[in-house]
């Protein structure tokens, strides 16, 4: 499979935020969101086979644990990351998969964890996410929403109490971080206000979850591989 990196860092966008993560990151993505902070990830990266891969997780993860298989949009090399997963989890790894959604879930073995990322207007990318993955989706699994203005929150509002409803998933709203943040750490760099979306969430009774991506607030916004 085509990767771009493997390391270790803390998981930043999910229920698991803050635990120690082995990343997977795989080359390539059919989507372009305006926030996209992984745009290195569009080309490039290295052949590796499974063995390969997995002997660096192995490396990096020595007593087990965590492990995140990311993008770009994993689900684009589905043949040859579905048998990585099944072969982590039967290894003994906790494994997540971060996708858009755009791709059929179907074929994920179960035990991974999937945080659909559901793209919202404002990414320039809204209405990809693929309905039938709705029933792909267990009480494990996360969908995730990064929120850039009102017409974002509205939209994943709408999405959570009608197009989702009944879902077992959790569901987390995102604010959506500047793309071309550097320097300082902080809320500023925030597409909304986090202070909005918690009074819009709580005016609205949802049972969802505020989010950080907390690595953004941890290390330099810019930096690559954490
Ligand atoms: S799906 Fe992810 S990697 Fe692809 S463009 Fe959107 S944010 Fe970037």
């Amino acid at each position: 499979m085509q990767i771009i990196e493997i390391y270790k860092s803390l998981q930043g966008e999910s229920s698991y935020a803050g635990l120690p993560c082995v990343f997977v990151r795989l080359a390539g993505c059919n989507l372009r969101c305006a926030w996209c902070d992984s745009e290195y990830t569009f080309k490039g990266g290295s052949r590796m086979t499974q063995e390969q891969v997995e002997a660096e997780v192995d490396r990096l993860l020595p007593n087990k644990g965590l492990v995140e298989v990311t993008g770009g949009e994993p689900m684009l090399q589905e043949r040859e990351v579905v048998p990585l997963m099944q072969s982590l989890v039967d290894a003994g790894y906790s494994v997540l998969l971060e996708t858009s959604g755009e791709r059929p879930l179907t074929n994920v073995p179960e035990q991974v964890v999937k945080i659909v990322d559901v793209k919202c207007p404002d990414s320039g990318e809204g209405g990809t996410f693929l309905p039938g993955n709705l029933s792909a989706l267990t009480e494990r699994d996360e969908l995730k929403f990064v929120i850039a203005s009102r017409r974002d929150y509205e939209f994943a509002r709408d999405f959570v109490l009608e197009v989702a409803s009944g879902q077992r998933a959790s569901s987390i709203f995102s604010p959506a971080f500047r793309k071309d943040a550097t320097g300082s750490r902080g809320v500023e760099h925030c597409l909304v206000d986090p202070r909005d979306l918690a009074e819009w969430i709580l005016a609205d009774n949802l049972n969802v979850r505020l989010g950080f991506q907390i690595h953004k607030f941890i290390w330099e916004p810019s930096l690559k591989g954490v």
